[in-house]
């Protein structure tokens, strides 16, 4: 209970600061005179800027670094009847919305203009338990998740942060520390969506047997295009009585290399029930390679011989953790993505299938900048037991998910961190070991997104996309939808 609600404070804590103050003299909190008409029609639910302390909380995003206006209200439903209501009066007086989850969006996707309103799940955050199932609501997080399922013999595969929302990351395919072992993405263990349609008219379930394209596409179409999705009922696996974490530190840029590189060497040969993530922690760390490596009790004995083929390191002692949540909670805080105030970030990233030895020497010397760190997320494993058109998410024979991550407070860092971004993820594509981005990294300076977010599925995304929520029509859209010609400069 502490713990749910200490990640809970931290979620609600997000403040906009420095930077961001600066840039709040341009932000206009007013509608146009379809926004107001949409206001009218939608009283009852809304929040707006008469409630200070209530907006202030209900136009808060992850990642402040693209709101220079905020929407003149948020819609907060209740029920799917509300959704409906929401997404019909935006159609008729032809205001855009953006759908809020998490509101973790790297892109800042899930608000909109001073022009538009955000439709917020936060009154949408059941979590219901039934036998090896769990059906989520899209405005609960993880954590509400994990609470509810540490009670019983199972554990749920989602996301390596509680408060990141259901709605986003299932919709993007969404990889966990349980991926590998506990049967793929957290999409794979999907069993049904509930969506409400883009124009308002419907609800509609989608799995193996009901609006089968639909249940195709959410898995891995990434969040925002098809409609508005209500919960998602997941496969839960049987939980090992403990979860394992140790941490393997290297001191020098010579001994991260070769770190790098015995880790390059095994990707073939590491047992599934490993998941080792690797990171230069840049900010708040060494600028170091450190190795983390999850694991439970029921396969430390696999796991070991593993870990002893890598090259030596400083090992931390194992930390053992009954509760996922606890996990959790713990791996975000000492990875820093719970921070008490968020800051505007870019992220960047991109899959990979291997790690030349080439690459180990690039990361292993890299002068990272003070306000970046990169990060390396195991993939594999039981993710590889899909085919790369078997659902939306195409990146199905990735090792590692790659991606930087960097704050800033002015322009000038703004730049450094972007430039600096720009020029690991144009090393790594240049290396031949790329694949291309996560969606669920969203990414606004990313050229030729479409294919790169979707690979192989995107003309079949772009096909279901048409029947669902066709381009033109309605208002559930944003610049880097499934089918948009946009293109960043
Ligand atoms: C700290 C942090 C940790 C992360 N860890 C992981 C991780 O371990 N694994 C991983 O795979 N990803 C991870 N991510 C990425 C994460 O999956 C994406 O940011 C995801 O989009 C977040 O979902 P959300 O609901 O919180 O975000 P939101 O910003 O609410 O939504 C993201 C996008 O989906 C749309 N959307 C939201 N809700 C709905 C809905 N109900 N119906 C339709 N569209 C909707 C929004 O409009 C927006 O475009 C992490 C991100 C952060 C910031």
């Amino acid at each position: 209970m502490y713990l749910l609600r200490n990640y809970r404070l931290i979620c609600n804590g997000f403040q906009q600061k420095n930077f961001l103050n600066r840039v709040a003299a341009i932000r206009t909190i007013h509608g146009t005179g379809a926004a107001e008409d949409a206001l009218d029609q939608l009283k009852d639910i809304a929040v707006t800027p008469d409630q200070p302390e209530l907006y202030k909380d209900a136009v808060e995003i992850y990642n402040p670094a693209y709101s220079y206006e905020h929407p003149p209200f948020v819609a907060f439903p209740n029920n799917t009847d509300d959704i409906k209501r929401c997404l019909q009066v935006a159609t008729k007086t032809g205001v855009r919305v953006a759908v809020k989850s998490g509101g973790h969006s790297f892109a800042g996707y899930s608000s909109t203009d001073a022009k538009g309103f955000v439709i917020s799940l936060k009154n949408m955050s059941k979590v219901e338990l039934k036998g090896n199932t769990v059906t989520a609501q899209a405005g609960a997080c993880w954590g509400d998740v994990y609470s509810a399922v540490d009670q019983t013999s199972y554990v749920a595969v989602g996301g390596c942060v509680p408060c990141v929302g259901i709605g986003g990351y299932i919709l993007g395919g969404g990889y966990s520390m349980l991926s590998r072992a506990y049967g793929g993405l957290a999409c794979d263990k999907a069993l049904a969506f509930t969506m409400v349609t883009a124009d308002g008219k419907d609800l509609v379930k989608a799995s193996a047997t009901e609006n089968q394209d639909l249940f195709w596409a959410l898995k891995g179409c990434g969040g925002g295009n098809f409609g508005v999705l209500v919960d998602v009922t997941l496969e839960l696996s049987p939980r090992p009585n403990q979860f394992i974490w140790s941490r393997i530190t290297y001191d020098t840029a010579e001994d991260s290399e070769q770190g790098f590189n015995s880790v390059g060497k095994s990707l073939n040969s590491f047992p599934k029930e490993l998941n080792l993530d690797m990171a230069i922690h840049g900010y708040f760390g060494k600028k170091t390679l450190t190795l983390d490596a999850v694991y439970s009790d029921i396969h430390e004995d696999k796991v070991k011989a593993s870990l002893e083929a890598l090259h030596p390191g400083s090992e931390s002692p194992p930390q053992m953790f009954a509760s996922y949540l606890e996990f959790t909670t713990e791996y975000s805080k000492r990875h820093g993505f719970v921070h008490h105030e968020v800051e505007p970030i870019y992220v960047k990233g991109t899959m990979i299938d291997s790690l030349p030895p080439l690459l180990a020497k690039y990361f292993a010397y890299i002068e990272i900048p003070p306000e970046c760190l990169l990060e390396f997320v195991h993939m594999g494993g039981d993710i590889t037991q899909y085919s790369a058109t078997a659902t939306a998410f195409p990146f199905r024979s990735a090792q590692y998910s790659f991606y930087t991550y960097g704050r800033f407070h002015d322009h000038e860092q703004r730049e450094e961190v972007e430039r600096f971004a720009t020029s690991a993820y144009e090393t790594v594509k240049n290396s031949g070991c790329a694949l291309g981005s996560y969606v669920n990294y969203m990414d606004r300076h990313l050229k030729n997104w479409g294919h790169n977010f979707y690979g192989v599925n995107y003309p079949r995304l772009c096909e279901i996309k048409q029947k669902w929520n066709p381009l033109g029509q309605g208002s559930l859209h944003f610049q880097q939808e499934i089918g948009s010609s946009w293109e960043p400069n």
